[in-house]
């Protein structure tokens, strides 16, 4: 089912897809990171980024993420521009959950507090806050972990709590850049499964960049491969989802 790329306006639109990525390109110095990247996320799937090492997949997670904004090209979400060559949308406007590869937890801070920080950008406290921390908290089987410090964790621990920290406050979208490359095998295979489960059942569209093929396979919906900073192939591993298609 094709469906297209750009709204009229600005304005959303229920058939918009969540991302549309539209003629991204990018620049280190005189060096291009992606060339005309055309890449569609329809609602509520998971696409995995896959590809070697420096093809750009991290580039692309920092546009959607905005930490970095294309030289030229433009990304909507549902429809609204996030970022064009001339305008970005702050980070915090758009409605994200995050997670990396070294967790990116504050280490000063609790289990608790760690979670509970995107509530608190967005203004919400006390019973509420707590109730959603420790929602989250159980998703990923940590309820019992609240007061520890990050130091105090495992890495796969440590994980958890990103992934906590990514879904508390229920974000339009989920950008992860390679979350379980510090870990070891067997973890990385079972927070894998875990991970797949959990993220069927928030339904929140999401992009996973990986340069791992099975874990690809084991998360995703729909696999994008990318090489030398283009979109090579888009694979679909849930026929029972709406296909992304290029732009
Ligand atoms: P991937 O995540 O696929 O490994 P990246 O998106 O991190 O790839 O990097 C793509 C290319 O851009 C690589 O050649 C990398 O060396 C280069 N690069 C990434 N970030 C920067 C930067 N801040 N300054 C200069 N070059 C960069
Ligand atoms: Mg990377």
């Amino acid at each position: 089912m094709i469906i297209p790329a750009k709204s009229s306006g600005n304005a959303p639109s229920r058939t918009c897809p969540a991302i549309a990525i539209h003629q991204v390109s990018h620049f280190f110095g005189s060096n291009p990171v992606l060339n005309h990247v055309n890449l569609t996320v329809p609602k509520g799937t998971i696409l995995a980024l896959l590809g070697p090492s420096g093809c750009g997949k991290s580039t692309l997670l920092k546009m959607l993420a905005g930490l970095l904004n294309p030289a030229s090209g433009e990304i909507r979400f549902d429809g609204e521009i996030v970022a064009s060559g001339s305008f970005s949308l702050p980070p915090e406007k758009r409605n994200l959950g995050m997670a990396f590869q070294d967790y990116a937890l504050w280490p000063h801070m609790s289990v608790r507090q760690n979670v509970a920080f995107p509530l608190q950008m967005r203004g919400i406290k006390g019973q509420a806050q707590e109730e959603k921390v420790m929602a989250a908290l159980e998703r990923v089987g940590l309820a019992d972990f609240v007061s520890r410090r990050p130091s105090e964790l495992s890495g796969g621990q440590q994980q958890r709590v990103a992934l906590a920290r990514a879904i508390v406050a229920e974000p339009r979208i989920l950008l992860f850049d390679e979350p379980l490359s510090n870990l070891d095998r067997d973890l990385r295979e079972s927070l894998c499964e875990e991970m797949a489960v959990l993220l069927r059942q928030l339904g929140t569209t999401a992009v996973y960049v990986t340069h791992d093929q099975h874990e690809a396979h084991a998360l995703a919906h729909h696999i994008a491969r990318m090489d030398k900073g283009a979109i090579a192939s888009i694979d679909t591993i849930d026929p029972s989802v709406i296909s992304p298609f290029v732009a």
